[in-house]
């Protein structure tokens, strides 16, 4: 990447983009709703089992000018999800703000770890305990999603729960390879504590992106 490439992902001009896709949100308070994916590269909170490794590394990921992706995006959906990969690695003003231009519905999914920047209809929040999120966003976030891989992971999601702000919707999410072991003690726990939520990765059931 040039000096002057480089500048100008600084400023979130350009993002390393991963990919992008139409399909249905799979996941959460959305599920079921079609929209257009925008997989930026880069993060490094480091799951041990996060699905999209590929994503960790900004520079494998061509930096493209961000009139490009809110262009492609156009062209299939009002309703955007930016994911990654950690998109907070990056200033999402620029992004953001264009896409705003063109009437969309933006949704984020984050961990929270780094300074929330953009302007976000929707705020998925999925903390990670390796890298805490920021207080800043746990004050937005729409939806609380603990990814649950092992029963610690519900003394964790109480642990976020009691940092998000009182219209956060929480849900407990069982790990993809863990879903056959966690999915029932999820279903316990919800049914004991309903102010919990359970989702699945439907898009994974459905096979598509
Ligand atoms: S925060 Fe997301 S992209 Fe980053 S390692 Fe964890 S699961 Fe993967």
């Amino acid at each position: 990447m040039t000096e002057e490439v480089q500048k100008l992902v600084n400023k979130g001009v350009m993002l390393p983009l991963m990919e992008e896709f139409y399909t249905i949100q799979g996941e959460g308070y959305h599920k079921g709703t079609a929209a257009y994916f925008i997989r930026v590269g880069g993060c490094d909170v480091g799951c041990h089992w996060c699905d999209v490794k590929e994503s960790w590394n900004a520079e494998l990921h061509p930096p493209t000018p961000i009139g490009k992706i809110v262009e492609n995006a156009a062209k299939y959906s009002k309703t955007i999800v930016i994911t990654g990969g950690e998109p907070l690695t990056w200033n999402m003003n620029p992004l953001t703000e264009m896409l705003k231009a063109q009437g969309m519905q933006i949704h984020i999914e984050t961990s929270g770890a780094y300074k929330l920047t953009g302007t976000w209809d929707w705020v998925c929040l999925s903390p990670k305990k390796m890298k805490l999120p920021t207080e800043e966003v746990y004050k937005v976030a729409s939806e609380l999603k603990v990814i649950v891989f092992n029963k610690d992971d519900f003394r964790f999601a109480e642990e976020q729960a009691a940092k998000v702000n009182k219209d956060c919707i929480l849900y407990l999410q069982p790990e993809w390879s863990k879903r056959e072991k966690m999915s029932p003690l999820i279903v316990d726990y919800v049914m004991q504590n309903p102010q919990w939520k359970v989702s699945l990765q439907t898009h994974k059931y459905l096979n598509i992106p």
